[in-house]
């Protein structure tokens, strides 16, 4: 997966239409991309910047049913999900893993109420189930969560679900394209659509922001998985185009393992507001959020306002023994879901369905939104059925549902931080035996080896310091500051790598340095 080879697949064949080129290189566009090369269609993938950059770095890391859409009644997601959850867990084992969630019982109505509730969850995932759910006494909730709040605990209800890495499935899907003969490029903007005779879209204008070298594509369709920047696509084709999409930020804080002190996770299913809460175990760190509010505008690096930060830190401080105060934070996240657009004055994002949609525009430009990380391959496998007879090309069977995914190992030693890497782990470990000092750890914070960044670089398409610290080894999630002090070393071995002089190392370390300032939790400002 070279990102020169790829490039040289626009740049040789000028001429070449392509099946489909999907724009947008997040959980949606890879899963289209994925989708549509493994049925036999010649794909291009177009990403503005690294792959995941947008929200598909910044979820929960939950691949789950979604307990809170069976609370609003949205059974038809509930047992879709489930059923991709156990898809997922099936064909990337390596990154996906079964988790505990233990639900706290504070006032006597709940236990009943959740534990049915969690009987029904486990009964919509049937044979792709995790495991059962059971009510738990106080002692034993106290056993699993050792530092959940005390007093007035009742008991519990343990469920299961799935957890990953979100950034890293993006890589291995990336990965699975190109293995399939897929083009996939990274950091290249769609810029305009281009039309024929009859207005119908047949190609669009990409420019290379590396190169600063603009392109001609042709397209037999164009599949817009931009996430909450589909409304940008969508004013190429028609300048009139109504929005159709609104981002609705969610906010995470990253804490040390000792606020949880568990390998079990903790689910809020009704904060005080109405929200859930999550505190997850996530490379030997917890991660706990999220929030929802709506916000103006799209932006790739969305940042957590004040009142976010103040409910996540208050909330989790009325369920952890320990309450976790702003210096304790190590990360701190925000990421953008696209929603369907809503009345201007409705603030409520919690009812609004997280099913996906497709629409096809009058030009034929096929926009898929919505959804989950969970649900991905589905996306894509309708996105593909729907762009196919835009194109009019021949109909074939999709072959993902048990199509192993780039990585795939099913026996592994999960306390090997390698082990994300999966099928690849080997060959990492080949660059150390090759080379001992790149066995090495970077940090003595964060787990991973000068090979992961070597290995990043070489087989992982990273172009930038922020590429390798925020979605290859997930630094910038785990614990900011550690980032930053390692960025200069990252980019010494980049430069190395390719071939890049001492201003280059200058200028990434000042950009990664700005970038990952804002992941910092600074005190508020009055
Ligand atoms: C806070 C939060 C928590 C979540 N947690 C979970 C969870 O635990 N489990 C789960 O299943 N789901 C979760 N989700 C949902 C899930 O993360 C999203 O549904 C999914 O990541 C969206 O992927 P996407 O590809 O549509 O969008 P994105 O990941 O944003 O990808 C869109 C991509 O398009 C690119 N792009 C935009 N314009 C252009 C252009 N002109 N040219 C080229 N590229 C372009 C962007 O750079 C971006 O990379 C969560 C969402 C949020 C917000």
């Amino acid at each position: 997966m070279r990102r020169e080879i790829m490039l040289k697949a626009i740049k040789d064949n000028p001429d070449k239409v392509w099946d489909m080129v999907v724009i947008g290189g997040g959980a949606t566009g890879l899963g289209t991309a994925v989708e549509s090369v493994t049925r036999g269609y010649e794909t291009l993938l177009l990403e503005q910047a690294d792959f995941s950059k947008g929200t598909s770095s910044r979820s929960t890391k939950l691949v789950h049913g979604g307990v809170r859409y069976l609370a609003q009644g949205d059974i038809s997601l509930v047992l879709e999900a489930l059923h991709e959850r156990g898809l997922l867990r099936q064909n990337a084992p390596h990154l996906v893993k079964d988790l505990a969630f233990v639900i706290p019982i504070y006032e006597w109505w709940d236990g009943p109420f959740y534990a049915v509730g969690m009987k029904v969850y486990d009964m919509m995932a049937g044979k792709l189930g995790l495991g059962p759910s059971v009510r738990i006494s106080k002692e034993e909730t106290l056993k699993a969560i050792p530092n959940i709040k005390k007093k007035g605990l009742r008991g519990g209800v343990i469920y299961y679900d799935g957890q990953f890495d979100d950034s890293r499935l993006a890589i291995n899907l990336a990965q699975t394209i190109s293995k399939n003969n897929g083009t996939i490029i990274n950091y290249i903007k769609a810029t305009g659509l281009t039309k024929n005779e009859l207005g119908l879209v047949d190609g669009l204008v990409a420019y290379d922001i590396e190169n600063e070298k603009e392109y001609k594509i042709k397209a037999k369709v164009v599949i817009n998985a931009t996430g909450v920047f589909v409304d940008d696509i969508l004013k190429m084709d028609d300048p009139k185009a109504k929005k159709t999409t609104r981002p609705s930020q969610g906010v995470h804080v990253v804490l040390d393992k000792e606020f949880l002190q568990s390998k079990s996770a903790i689910m809020i299913p009704k904060t005080d507001d109405g929200r859930v809460l999550f505190a997850v175990p996530w490379h030997n760190k917890v991660v706990v959020g999220t929030t929802d509010t709506l916000v103006d505008d799209a932006s790739l690096e969305p940042r957590a306002l004040e009142k976010e930060i103040e409910f996540i830190l208050k909330t989790a401080g009325k369920y952890l023994s320990r309450a976790p105060r702003r210096k304790d934070v190590l990360s701190i996240f925000a990421g953008l879901r696209p929603l369907a657009a809503v009345e201007e004055n409705d603030q409520s994002t919690k009812e609004i369905s997280r099913n996906h949609k497709i629409l096809v525009s009058l030009s034929g430009l096929v926009t898929i939104t919505g959804g989950k990380w969970t649900t991905y391959r589905k996306m894509g496998e309708d996105a593909v059925d729907k762009a196919l007879l835009v194109a009019g090309l021949e109909e074939k069977p999709s072959i993902t549902k048990n199509m192993p995914i780039h990585g795939y190992v099913k026996n592994f030693d999960p306390d090997d931080h390698l082990h994300v890497y999966g099928s690849d782990r080997l060959a990492i470990l080949q660059l150390i035996e090759e080379n001992p000092d790149l066995g090495n750890k970077i940090h003595e914070n964060l787990d991973f080896t000068k090979a992961e960044v070597v290995w990043a670089i070489k087989e992982e398409m990273a172009r930038k310091v922020e590429d390798i610290l925020a979605r290859r080894v997930r630094a910038l999630f785990l614990d900011a500051r550690a980032s930053i002090e390692l960025a200069e070393k990252v980019a010494i071995i980049m430069a190395k790598e390719l071939g890049k002089d001492k201003a280059w190392i200058r200028n990434e370390v000042k950009e990664y340095t700005a970038l990952a300032e804002g992941y910092i939790l600074k005190k508020p400002k009055n």
